[in-house]
């Protein structure tokens, strides 16, 4: 006889761990803590499954830019240092969350990243205890080295040859200008420029959808619910121990016999322990929010990359062509469907690397990128990565890559379904604006070198008028965006008043709750932030496993 119908409920609704989000590093997550077969997960994802053709074909990326099924869609409280504007901030909503939508771009970042990290507070996280990590969690194309993995999970390709003939000329122009070459950006020596390695594998868009969870999918001990919003996390006493959530409208309740790991991302976790009574205490009173535990640090110290684009027409044909009328469009996808090849199966940022704008510094300070593409950034709902300038056109960007500016994301009213508030208080420091005026420069000694000045029809954005320091900066405000990198805001560190996890990612002050993805970065690292969350994901399953082996 079965038992009667609650406690069946119950039972049928108790797992050892719940993963809130399938984001980066939810899905890692996933697939780590069921390999033993020993731990019963499920594992909540708001959004919708990953199975889509533009979601998987690279180039897809400007389609998913502006999905409302697939993207939350974010928009960031106005700026004043940027014009007034209100930033666009999108955040992948579906299985594999914003590594499922984001230009797969595979940095590690730099080794002095993670030495700061560890710098702050944080044994345990410096370079050298995190590389293993890095070895772990990919396929390099490459093969295995003291630095580099091989036969992990995240299958990073080397499209060198792939890529636009204006790669090289823009590889040129930096010899040229005095920025060395690196060999491997994921490297012995990350310092210089190359073609970007991405996240792509027979021409498809690898995320840890594909390369964790999928196969992870076909375990008894793995529950996916898509389409599931938690709404909060609920506790008893101090001890997290169930997750409430709506599928379809209708809410639902599952409990924890270990633990609720948080992986909703820098914008939804801070969120989400808001919501469920945990952060700045003043500010959940001020909403009828009962404090289950004042964690000062909760959705404070936000940090994020801003980049600045100079946009050139060109005396060459570029990728617009191919990418802009119809009978290129035709062209290029055909050629994709036949041999999973050609401009749509890479990324639109295709060389770049990390240089030091100015002598004097001790590392590298700017990210660049090159794209053999141009276009304008327009509103919502244009989708202009799909739709190329009408001329043939390229990018030169920099981005600043240790911004001092520290924002917030908050609530703006205790309904889960509302979007928080991102207050990013972008070149609040001074010296971020004087990075990017540094990286500005740069961008225009690169375009004046023998290789590219003879490529450059015009200097469309900013344009030969702008020219004095007042100038670069009017157009530094009104133009410069974010590179969609937002972490910190449940920052891992020593002291519950400055951040929120301590050095095994738990919840200072509370039981059965971790947090792992961006939030828990200590600070950004300089570059794309993606492989540093799978890092940290692989590190948190390690960590996981062996405090459940302490505590069976
Ligand atoms: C447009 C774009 C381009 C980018 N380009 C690059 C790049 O080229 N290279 C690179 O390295 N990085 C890039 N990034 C950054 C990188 O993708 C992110 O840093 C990384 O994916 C963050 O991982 P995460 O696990 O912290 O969060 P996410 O991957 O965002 O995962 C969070 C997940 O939680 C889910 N979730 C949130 N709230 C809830 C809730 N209440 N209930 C249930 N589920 C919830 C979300 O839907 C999502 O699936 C880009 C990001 C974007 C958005």
């Amino acid at each position: 006889m079965p038992p009667p119908g609650p406690v069946f409920a119950f039972e049928v609704n108790t797992f050892d761990y719940i993963i809130v989000g399938a984001g980066t590093a939810g899905c890692v997550l996933a697939e780590r803590l069921t390999a033993s077969g020993r731990h019963k997960v499920l594992l909540l994802e708001a959004g919708p499954s990953d199975e889509r053709f533009f979601v998987r074909m690279p180039i897809g990326y400007g389609r998913c830019f502006y999905d409302p099924a697939i993207n939350w869609m974010y928009r960031t409280e106005p700026e004043p240092a940027l014009a007034g504007r209100s930033g666009y901030w999108p955040r992948g909503k579906l299985l594999g969350g914003s590594g499922t939508i984001n230009a797969m771009v595979a940095l590690r970042g730099h080794p002095a990243d993670f030495e700061e990290w560890a710098a702050l507070g944080n044994p345990g996280w410096g370079w050298r205890d995190v590389l293993p990590y890095f070895r772990k969690l990919e396929d390099s194309p490459f093969g295995p080295s003291a630095e580099r993995g091989s036969g992990g999970p995240m299958k990073v390709a080397d499209v060198s040859a792939q890529t636009h003939p204006l790669c090289n000329a823009f590889l040129q122009a930096c010899e040229q200008a005095g920025l060395p070459r690196s060999a491997d950006l994921n490297g012995v020596n990350s310092e210089g420029v190359a073609h970007y390695q991405i996240s792509v594998h027979g021409g498809r868009r690898v995320s840890t959808a594909t390369a964790y969870l999928r196969p992870a999918m076909e375990r008894a001990q793995l529950q996916v619910q898509t389409l599931a919003q938690v709404q909060r996390i609920g506790f008893e006493g101090r001890r997290a121990t169930q997750v409430h959530y709506t599928v379809g409208g209708e809410l639902r309740q599952a409990r924890a016999a270990r633990e609720v790991i948080l992986c909703a991302g820098a914008i939804n976790t801070p969120q989400l322990l808001q919501l469920s009574g945990v952060g700045p205490a003043e500010h959940l009173s001020s909403l009828g929010i009962a404090v289950v535990h004042d964690s000062p640090a909760v959705g404070r110290h936000l940090q994020d990359h801003l980049c600045i684009d100079h946009l050139y027409r060109a005396r060459v044909p570029t990728l617009n062509e191919q990418l802009r009328p119809w009978h290129g469009k035709l062209r290029v996808g055909l050629q994709y469907l036949l041999t999973r090849g050609g401009p749509l199966a890479l990324s639109v940022n295709q060389a770049g690397g990390f240089v030091r704008s100015r002598p004097g510094l001790s590392r590298p300070d700017m990210q660049l990128y090159f794209s053999p593409l141009s276009y304008t950034r327009s509103p919502p709902g244009k989708r202009p990565l799909m739709n190329p300038d009408p001329f043939p056109g390229f990018m030169l960007s920099a981005q600043p890559c240790r911004p001092g500016s520290r924002g917030h994301v908050e609530l703006r009213s205790p309904d889960a379904l509302q979007a928080p508030r991102i207050v990013p208080n972008s070149l609040s420091d001074p010296n971020d604006l004087e990075d990017l005026l540094h990286g500005a420069a740069l961008l225009r000694r690169l375009a004046a070198t023998p290789a590219l000045a003879g490529l450059v029809a015009q200097e469309m954005q900013p344009g030969p008028s702008v020219q004095t320091r007042e100038q670069m900066i009017e157009d530094i405000r009104a133009r410069c965006s974010t590179v969609f990198h937002p972490v910190s805001t449940c920052r891992m560190g020593p002291d519950p008043a400055q951040s929120v996890v301590d050095t095994r990612l738990r919840v200072h002050g509370l039981a059965g709750l971790r947090i792992v993805d961006a939030s828990v970065f200590p600070t950004v690292t300089s570059g794309n932030t993606n492989m540093p969350v799978v890092m940290v994901a692989e590190k948190a399953a390690d960590l996981l496993l062996a405090d459940a082996t302490l505590n069976p």
